[in-house]
């Protein structure tokens, strides 16, 4: 059943290009960008599928480029996502090939993503003659903090034609090289951020009586907001709400009138977080009206919660323990709290996100969004292999269907 003949071409095809891959790593670490202003990146990037006679859709969601092999096979259609940003972080990581643009790093190992899907690319294209698939290589900008993926999805990423399946992966610390962590259903929490601002009547701090204290109030309205979370959601059930700023006053004597917050709430179950939104809103709202004070909320649900379609997952488990062996598959038992814009593609098209075992004791130890995080070089090649381990054996889970 295992298309292992096109397998074992593609791990020499690899080795072959392997010292290509090496340097586009290096030329993609050096120039990392943030958000979506990616202009040489996507530069680099397109130069590859030019100089491979690949075809693309570039500007997409402004520096972003589907590519598409295939396009005239008659079978499913998978698409395959690398994110392609940076952080504002200063390097610390005193490699040759370190950043050129001071303030900015690849400390969340998008590189390596970046590299991982033009390497796959490069070589289903030497391949495409042998395969029963259309293939679309979503090149992602801004997954940190900014909606990349939904802007994408926006504006036609996943049309024209629609994947039928969809995966991607992130390189991860907490694996060692070698590994690959797969699970179905919930891998990766929602993340949702809320501002809030509570507004009262300024007056002076010797006659608390002519003046609403926004200080006051908002004090008891965070309290108030810890209780959802040790009061009304099942303690085995993950969530986090955490509230990251507080501002407001201006001197020791005046009562403001005004006082800001903000924060995050993660979760990995749909009602939990539907849940957590509405008792939010409830008690901000209860508690600054029983203080006399107005609320004015903007709570955004950014990310949702990345869920691996559990049919497809099972299907390939078998396949992947066979193919890459039981030591280097590993089933992870309780979801991250981390979360991650590739779930925007999943609430589309079924599919799975992995994790990329990147821990080499060395670069690869150290956390995502440290200044010293350098996945090893290795980490590229295993990418690869699972890339052209889900395209190649399409057979496992074309035909299931998704629940
Ligand atoms: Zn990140
Ligand atoms: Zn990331």
């Amino acid at each position: 059943m295992m298309n292992t003949t096109i397998l074992k071409n593609v791990e020499d095809l690899i080795e072959d290009n392997f010292d290509e891959f090496c340097s586009i790593r290096k030329k993609l670490h050096q120039t990392p960008e943030i958000g979506y202003g990616l202009y040489e990146t996507s530069k680099i990037v397109k130069g590859y599928l030019d100089e491979w006679g690949i075809s693309y859709t570039d500007n997409v969601a402004k520096t972003g480029i589907v590519a598409m092999i295939n396009e005239e096979v008659d079978g499913p259609t998978i698409a395959l996502r690398a994110d392609m940003d940076a952080l504002p972080i200063k390097e610390e990581t005193g490699v040759a090939f370190a950043s050129f643009n001071e303030g900015a790093m690849h400390a969340c190992g998008h590189d390596v993503h970046t590299t991982t899907l033009l390497g796959t690319t490069k070589i289903l294209n030497m391949v495409k003659d042998q395969l029963n698939c259309k293939i679309i290589l979503i090149f992602q900008p801004a997954e940190e903090m900014v909606k990349g993926a939904e802007k994408m999805i926006a504006e036609g990423a996943l049309e024209n034609p629609k994947p039928d399946f969809i995966f991607g992966m992130h390189v991860w610390p907490e694996l060692n090289i070698g590994e690959i962590g797969v699970k179905p259903g919930s891998l990766m929490a929602s993340m949702d951020v809320f501002e809030v601002t509570v507004k009262g009547m300024a007056g002076h701090g010797a006659a608390p009586h002519q003046g609403i204290d926004a200080i006051v109030g908002t004090s008891q309205i965070i309290t108030s907001l810890q209780t959802i979370l040790s009061r009304e959601i099942n303690p085995v059930d993950a969530a986090v709400m955490t509230i990251g700023t507080i501002e407001g006053g201006q001197g020791f004597n005046i009562i403001p009138e005004e006082v800001k917050f903000k924060g995050t709430v993660r979760t990995v179950e749909k009602e939990t977080r539907f849940l957590l939104k509405e008792r939010f809103e409830s008690i901000v709202n209860n508690v600054a009206q029983a203080n006399r004070l107005t609320a004015d909320i903007d709570y955004d649900m950014r990310y949702p919660i990345t869920i691996n379609t559990p049919s497809v997952v099972h299907a390939i488990h078998d396949g992947l323990v066979e193919e890459f062996g039981k030591d280097r598959i590993v089933d992870v038992e309780n979801p991250s709290l981390a979360s991650e814009d590739f779930a925007c593609y999943l609430e589309e098209v079924p599919g799975a996100f992995f994790f990329l075992g990147v821990n080499d004791g060395k670069g690869g130890a150290h956390k995502l969004h440290n200044a010293h995080f350098l996945p090893p070089f290795e980490s590229i090649r295993n990418g690869i292999s699972l890339f052209l381990f889900l395209v190649l054996n399409n057979e496992l889970y074309r035909n299931v269907k998704a629940e």
